[in-house]
C-alpha cells in the first residue's frame, strides 16, 4: 500500500539476465546489456554481467530473459490528494497506476478538488500544498509531481516568483482558468518560464461544462512549453489543425488516452513526418470524466504503436525518456545516475506477437512482471495487466 518518501534506501541491487533492456532514448532506443547495478536508487552500471560488478549485493534480481525499461511517466494526471480521487469517487487508483508500469506522474492541475479556490492567494496556497504533500506521500512508491496552479486573471509577475521560491515548477493547463485570451496567456507563461515554472496549455474543446475551448491560435500566441492534450481531453481541434501545431510550435506534444484516439494517430504521424519524434510525450488526463485508467499509459503505446505504425521501442520513449528530458526529470533513461525506476515486462500471455514487442505493435498491451522505484520492488506480477508470460524473481 502507500509508502512515504522518508524509507530506507535500496542498498546495492544487481539486475540479471535481462533478456530486452530498452533506454528510454529514442535515438538509441535498445541497449546491448543484460545486467544493471544499483546504489541508494541510482543506477551504477549498465552492460553485460561479466563487465559489471555484482558482489555484495543485498538484492539480486534475476529478469529471467524479460524486458526491462524505464518506468512510464504519465505526463499529465489530474492528482488531488493522497491516493484519492474525488472525480469518480475512487480510492486507489495512483497504486493502481503503479501496477499499470508508472513511477512518475505528473500534474496537469488539482483541479477536481471540492472547492477549489480560485482567487490568487488561495490557488498558490493550494498549489504550494499540493506540491508538499506529494513530495511527503508517494502512493505506492510513485513519484507525483504536484502542485500546478490554475492560473487566473490578476496575476502578476511577482506571483510567479512567489510560487517558484516556494518549490511550484509547474502551471497547471493554461484555459482551465480566467486566462483563456491568447496575449493574456503569453505573458504569464512568459512570466513562469522566467521563473524556472513549466507550462501546459489545453488544447482543444472544453474538458467538463464549466471550461472552454482554447484553439490553435491561442496555443501557438500562449506558446507554452507542452501543448497539453494535443488530440484533445476529450474534444480535438480539427486534425489539420492539430497537424499545424505540431508544425508551427517546436513545444512539446502531449498526446493522452483521454482524447480523441484518431488524432492521437495523426498527431504521432505528423511529428514523425515533421522529423520531430523528441518532441511526442505521453499521458492519460485521469482522472477525468473517462475515469480513472491504470493501463493508460501502456494502452498508448500499443494504440501508436499498432494503428500509426511506430516500432514499440520508439514509442516506449515517448513515454519514458523524452518526458524525462522535456520535464527535466532524473528518471526516464537507463543511464549511470539515473533513478533506478524500472517496468519490467513480457509478452502478454497467449499473445499473437512473438515477442514482447511484436505484440506491442499487434496492439496488444504487455504483462507488467515488476515494478521498481528508487532501487526498491514496489509490485511483482501486476494485479491489473493480462499475465506476462515470464516473470522476474527475487533470488534474495
Ligand atoms: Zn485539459
Amino acid at each position: 500500500m502507500a509508502t512515504a518518501v522518508i524509507e530506507e534506501k535500496s542498498g546495492k541491487v544487481v539486475i540479471r539476465n535481462i533478456g530486452l533492456l530498452l533506454s528510454g532514448d529514442i535515438d538509441h532506443p535498445i541497449l546491448e546489456a543484460d545486467t544493471l547495478v544499483i546504489h541508494d536508487g541510482l543506477i551504477t552500471a549498465v552492460g553485460k554481467e561479466k563487465d559489471c560488478d555484482t558482489e555484495g549485493a543485498k538484492t539480486i534480481i534475476d529478469a529471467k530473459q524479460t524486458c526491462v525499461a524505464p518506468g512510464l511517466i504519465d505526463s499529465h494526471v489530474h492528482p488531488v490528494f493522497g491516493d484519492w480521487t474525488p472525480r469518480q469517487g475512487q480510492l486507489g487508483w495512483i497504486d493502481s497506476t503503479m501496477h499499470g508500469g508508472v513511477t512518475t506522474m505528473i500534474s496537469a492541475g488539482e483541479v477536481h478538488l471540492p472547492g477549489r479556490p480560485k482567487d490568487i492567494v488561495g490557488l498558490k496556497a493550494l498549489a504550494i500544498t499540493a506540491q508538499r504533500a506529494f513530495d511527503n506521500f508517494r502512493p505506492g512508491g510513485v513519484k507525483v509531481i504536484a502542485g500546478a496552479p490554475v492560473i487566473e486573471k490578476g496575476m502578476t509577475e511577482q506571483d510567479f516568483k512567489d510560487l517558484a521560491e516556494a518549490g511550484v515548477t509547474l502551471l497547471g493547463e493554461v484555459g482551465l482558468g480566467s486566462v483563456k485570451a491568447g496575449y493574456e496567456a503569453k505573458e504569464m507563461v512568459a512570466w513562469a518560464r522566467k521563473h524556472g515554472i513549466q507550462s501546459t496549455i489545453h488544447t482543444g474543446g472544453p474538458s467538463i461544462p464549466g471550461s472552454g475551448l482554447i484553439d490553435k491560435d491561442v496555443v501557438l500566441e500562449a506558446d507554452a512549453d507542452v501543448i497539453g492534450h494535443i488530440n484533445g481531453g476529450h474534444t480535438s481541434l480539427p486534425e489539420a489543425h492539430v497537424c499545424e501545431l505540431c508544425e508551427k510550435s517546436s513545444r512539446a506534444i502531449e498526446i493522452v488516452h483521454n482524447g480523441n484516439e484518431r488524432v492521437a494517430i495523426a498527431a504521432a504521424k505528423a511529428a514523425l513526418e515533421l522529423k520531430c519524434p523528441h518532441r511526442v510525450i505521453l499521458g492519460t488526463d485521469g482522472p477525468a470524466g473517462s475515469g480513472v485508467q491504470p493501463l493508460g499509459m501502456l494502452r498508448m503505446v500499443a494504440l501508436l504503436s499498432s494503428l500509426a505504425n511506430i516500432p514499440a521501442e520508439l514509442v516506449f520513449c515517448f513515454a519514458t525518456g523524452n518526458t524525462a528530458r522535456i520535464r527535466n526529470l532524473n528518471c526516464g533513461l537507463i543511464e549511470v545516475g539515473r533513478a533506478a525506476d524500472f517496468v519490467f515486462m513480457d509478452r502478454a500471455q497467449h499473445t499473437a506477437g512473438r515477442t514482447l514487442l511484436e505484440s506491442v505493435q499487434l496492439g496488444d498491451i504487455p504483462g507488467v512482471g515488476m515494478v521498481m522505484i528508487d532501487g526498491i520492488v514496489r509490485c511483482g506480477r501486476s494485479r491489473n495487466t493480462p499475465p506476462a508470460t515470464e516473470v522476474p524473481v527475487v533470488v534474495h
